[in-house]
């Protein structure tokens, strides 16, 4: 039987639509009074596992229902997008068991899968109160013990730590460290004898208030033989490979910020009477507006495309996971930041409009570019591939069959295959490095989807701007310990580059699938929103470029689109049958 993910996507919003009416769990009153109370939102958390999302946290090759990341980046997305303290709090779990999904042992996996669908929650301990980016510097120790493995010291600060069934952390189990020093273990707090752990106080946080930040420390804790994920010495790598996941499924986090925060404003925009007509009615208001439009269609365009290659392009993941997870949630920061300027005091005030909802999501938002791999680590470890990256643009080396699977929304994806994920890139980024061939494509089209000569002028200029990155990609010598500034805003540069390079691959692999009685799907009527992703791509890329300020006119040109029919949610994603 076809279901399509439009109509799937459908009854997640109905469901959380329902759950948003006065007095339910997600109604802004209820959400506010959580964030004030620093509560977690439980009956939210409830109301999602009754719907069943925590089996979208497991392969379905475990029993679960996770057949689809680009699925399970819509539905956290659309969990965030109502509140995205209860997305971090429920998500987690996913973020918690992606390590047993990447180690990939049958026995522990299936445990584990019963576990999260019958509710368990489950929490990931990487982070220590003395080191957070440098794993290797990590103190917890596990040390062979007759029973398994004799676990000691403190993991902190852990999301769901004291909330949480089920701990996976990294453990120190070679004296030595190192990178095969260390391993991982799967621990139940349910198996451990009393006093042998204890959870450590919820923190005082600025944004998610309500979310279980608190840590566990465990004093001579004995785990069984069964506890170890993977192999001993292969914590680190299994951490890794599981991180190019997870940072690809935290976008949904900010795409659903983004699609509230876009949300408060227009609303707002649209109410708001100033000097005889609407707020919404100022030419600065509708370019700010149109240029959020346009951020939020590229950075869904990015999460889309990325989440896709999980399946497709595994190999990649090292390259495209770091991209998204530094370029998703800062270009989003930005909006929110931008966006809360239109809404003056009461994007300041906390209880009025929608209970103060915005500041809310501007302080929650904040901490989505710091856990799982901040901004700066993820940049750096894509200037770590600097090298390889630039000589595979220059050859042209593309893996064509993945990636056409990776940019066409229509075309089945193959299963999770977590075995082909790969800790650097044999084949670099196929997304960036078939960029030029894109662009030969773009200006091939015809009819009434030509795109315009703006857009093939902003395509050029992304594709001149990658031209001379990957040449100063290609003159970095690197440096392991002292990397220079410049090098991450070459990161960034290529960040963008990937983007534009995404929304072109996404456009021209699409362009002919949307039929006309696809209501949703006006932005497809012809090139409008690539125009307009582009032209905010190039802007960043190349802010004194000759022209920017006319072209912008295309964000005046990509508001009224969204607004024709009266306000609407901002995506271009094509819906798909399964
Ligand atoms: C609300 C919340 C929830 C969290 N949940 C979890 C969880 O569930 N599990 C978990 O394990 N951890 C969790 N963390 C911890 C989080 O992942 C860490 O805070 C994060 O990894 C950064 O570590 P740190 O804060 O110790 O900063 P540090 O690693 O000490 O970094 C300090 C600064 O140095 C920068 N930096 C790092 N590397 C480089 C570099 N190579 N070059 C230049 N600058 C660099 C960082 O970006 C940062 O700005 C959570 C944190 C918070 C605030």
């Amino acid at each position: 039987m076809k279901r399509s993910m439009a109509s799937f996507a459908d009854a997640v919003e109905q469901t959380l639509s329902n759950a948003a009416r006065d007095g339910q769990p997600f109604s802004a009153a209820c959400i506010a009074q959580h964030d004030r109370r620093e509560q977690c939102p439980e009956a939210a958390c409830q109301l999602l596992n009754e719907f069943g999302l925590a089996a979208y946290y497991v392969p379905v090759g475990h029993g679960g229902k996770l057949e689809s990341f680009s699925e399970l980046v819509q539905l956290l997305r659309a969990v965030a997008r109502r509140d995205l303290t209860t997305a971090v709090a429920h998500g987690k779990t996913f973020l918690g068991a992606a390590c047993v999904w990447v180690a990939a042992d049958p026995t522990q996996a299936q445990w584990l899968a019963q576990e999260i669908v019958a509710g368990s929650i489950v929490s990931w301990g990487l982070t220590e109160r003395h080191h957070g980016s440098d794993l290797l510097a990590s103190e917890f120790t596990a040390s062979k013990h007759p029973h398994g493995w004799l676990v000691n010291g403190e993991k902190w600060p852990i999301n769901n730590a004291t909330r949480g069934q089920v701990l996976c952390a990294l453990a120190q189990t070679d004296p030595a460290g190192g990178p095969r020093g260390f391993s991982l273990l799967l621990m139940d707090k349910r198996e451990l004898v009393p006093g042998s752990y204890r959870c450590l106080p919820k923190e005082a946080t600025h944004g998610i208030r309500g979310a279980d930040i608190s840590g566990i420390a465990y004093h001579d804790a004995v785990v069984p033989h069964g506890a170890l994920v993977g192999t001993v010495g292969e914590g680190l790598e299994v951490v890794l490979k599981a991180l190019q996941m997870t940072r690809t499924v935290c976008a949904a986090l900010s795409l659903g910020a983004a699609d509230h925060a876009f949300e408060l404003a227009l609303r707002f925009a649209s109410e708001r009477q100033m000097y005889g007509r609407r707020l919404l009615d100022l030419p600065l208001v509708r370019r700010t507006l149109g240029e959020a439009a346009a951020t939020l269609l590229v950075a869904e365009t990015v999460s889309e495309v990325a989440s896709r290659c999980i399946t497709t392009l595994p190999g990649e993941m090292s390259v495209v996971s770091a991209v998204t997870k530094a370029f998703v949630p800062s270009v989003i920061d930005e909006l929110i930041a931008s966006l809360g300027d239109l809404l003056g005091a009461r994007a300041f005030l906390t209880g009025v409009f929608e209970h103060g909802m915005y500041q809310k999501i501007e302080r929650d938002h904040r901490i989505v570019a710091i856990f799982d791999g901040s901004t700066v680590v993820n940049r750096n470890s894509v200037i770590n591939q600097f090298g390889s990256l630039s000589r595979l643009y220059d050859g042209q080396t593309c893996d064509r069959e993945g990636l056409a699977v990776a940019l066409d929304a229509r075309a089945p994806l193959p299963p999770f295959a977590p075995g082909r994920l790969r800790l650097v890139s044999n084949t670099g980024c196929s997304v960036l490095q078939a960029l030029p061939q894109a662009v030969v494509e773009l200006g091939q089209i015809q009819g009434a989807r030509r795109p315009t000569a703006r857009a093939l002028r902003m395509a050029d200029a992304v594709q001149e701007a990658a031209s001379t990155l990957i040449q100063e990609c290609c003159a970095y010598r690197p440096s392991s310990r002292d990397v220079p500034p410049e090098a991450f805003d070459l990161a960034r540069r290529y960040e963008l580059c990937f983007a534009g390079a995404a929304c072109i691959g996404y456009w021209v692999a699409n362009h002919r699938h949307v039929r006309e009685e696809e209501g949703s799907t006006a932005l497809w009527d012809d090139a409008l929103w690539l125009e307009s992703a582009l032209v905010r791509i190039v802007h960043q890329l190349t802010p004194t470029a000759p022209q920017l300020e006319t072209d912008m006119e295309s964000y005046d040109l990509l508001i009224d689109r969204i607004l024709v029919d009266g306000p609407r949610r901002v995506s271009a994603l094509i819906p798909h049958d399964e």
